[in-house]
């Protein structure tokens, strides 16, 4: 994908400068700020020729106030968690948990692309677990392709039916049939993991 973010120009006033910290607060974003743009992460990511922002570039544009544009975009969403950018880092930085930052940051904004399967994906499933406690995938691979590609679907159909009766693909409601101390426990704890962590005195995370 080419990038074309060079033809726009941007402002001062148009950027956001509280986003490198509100990145930097967030589990593994702490030392954003020594990056020396060296590239390595970009070059040893296996998908940045697929991002329109390579790793060094959303580092660099995080750091900068790009917001908007990092949010909204694809590339993080493209991750594939592999860490190999995160291991070959020099200065340390936590780049595959900055990818995790802000694809949590895109989804509590609503700005993720909403016909772009990944964070779609991610949400059912969220709410899925939330819910029942567990996923059932027949109904997770439905929700994700009536909101994204309803049409789409349709080429599948013979290849859904052929797993539904050899028995790989269900759509029988999973649930946990009863969780220690009931709902209310799993719900306190998805609530728990949506929250910034809280830091001590030194700024690591407690
Ligand atoms: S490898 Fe590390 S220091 Fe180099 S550009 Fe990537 S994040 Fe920055
Ligand atoms: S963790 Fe993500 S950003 Fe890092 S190299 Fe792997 S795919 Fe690329």
């Amino acid at each position: 994908m080419e990038w074309k973010g060079w033809k726009k120009v941007k402002y001062q006033a148009q950027l956001s400068p509280s986003f490198a910290t509100d990145i930097a607060a967030l589990p593994g974003g702490e030392k954003i700020f020594s990056c020396i743009q060296c590239g390595n992460c970009s070059a040893l990511c296996p998908l940045s020729t697929y991002m329109e922002y390579s790793p060094r570039r959303i580092i660099g544009m995080i750091r900068a106030g790009f917001k908007g544009e990092v949010l909204t975009s694809y590339s993080t969403w493209l991750c594939a968690s592999c860490f190999a950018c995160t291991v070959e880092c020099p200065k340390e930085i936590k780049i595959t948990d900055i990818m995790y930052a802000v694809k949590q940051q895109a989804i509590r904004e609503h700005v993720y692309k909403k016909r772009f399967a990944i964070p779609v994906l991610a949400r059912e499933f969220y709410n899925q677990v939330l819910q029942y406690g567990r996923t059932t995938e027949g109904l997770l691979v439905l929700k994700e392709g009536m909101k994204t590609n309803p049409f789409g679907m349709i080429k599948f159909t013979s290849l859904g039916l052929r797993l539904l009766f050899t028995g790989r693909l269900s759509f029988k409601l999973e649930r946990l049939k009863s969780l220690p101390g009931g709902k209310g426990d799993l719900n306190t704890i998805m609530k728990a993991l949506d929250k910034p962590p809280v830091t001590n005195a030194t700024g690591r995370v407690a």
